[in-house]
């Protein structure tokens, strides 16, 4: 698969799109467990790398990755800003401009341990590693598009009975259990996007 300017704003744009669309929803979600700032923190950063999407798409691939998540880091309040940018600067670090499916592997398992770094946190915490680890393993075992959004939309639904354990749902203990993670719907809401994006490339 060619990541050429065109599929790199497609890309670019559906993520976006699908996120912007959502801020209401992300809002919600954060209001009842958080701040209530995830849909306007995300938006923020979308509109922040659409701004730059001509340049940043002429980029090489890993090049773009880490320019638009350096947007993310620095326009995105909030703990998921620092978390979403690693996670593009993650995956930029190694994807080739014709990644195979096990390239695309192989840097989202970077961009996922990096994320885990910068958080100290791991799966089971009822955070966005809720949705983007289970994405992993799922494609590690060779998952197609289709069943990446399927394993995303359950991993995101099981967020519910889990009690937060890092950023700021912690601080309601058992009060956080019975409600989606905001993180982990903006994170299957982007690999939705993603895989939908690339069509039957994934
Ligand atoms: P803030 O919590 O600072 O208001 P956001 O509301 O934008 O930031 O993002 C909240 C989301 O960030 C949570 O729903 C969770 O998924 C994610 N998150 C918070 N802390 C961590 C962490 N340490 N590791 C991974 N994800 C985290
Ligand atoms: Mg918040």
């Amino acid at each position: 698969m060619k990541l050429d300017t065109n599929r790199k704003t497609k890309i670019a744009q559906a993520v976006a799109d699908a996120l912007i669309s959502h801020t209401d929803e992300l809002t919600e979600l954060d209001s009842a467990i958080g701040d209530g700032d995830h849909g306007h923190n995300m938006k923020r950063g979308m509109e922040a790398v659409l701004a730059e999407i001509g340049p940043l798409a002429e980029k090489p691939v890993g090049e773009a990755l880490k320019a638009a998540g350096m947007q993310l880091v620095m326009k995105v309040g909030g703990a998921s800003g620092p978390l979403y940018g690693t996670l593009l600067m993650g995956l930029g670090k190694s994807l080739p401009d014709e990644p195979v499916y096990e390239d695309l592997v192989t840097s989202f398992g970077e961009a996922v341990d990096a994320v885990m770094a910068r958080g100290k946190a791991e799966a089971g915490q009822k955070t966005m590693l809720d949705v983007l680890v289970p994405v992993l393993e799922a494609m590690r075992a060779g998952a197609d598009g289709l069943e990446v959004v399927k394993v995303a939309a359950e991993a995101r639904e099981a967020t519910v009975p889990m009690k937060a354990e890092r950023g700021r749902a912690s601080f309601l203990g058992e009060r956080s259990i019975g409600h989606v993670d905001p993180g982990a719907r903006s994170s299957e809401l982007m690999i939705a996007a993603v895989a939908d994006a690339l069509g039957g490339a994934l």
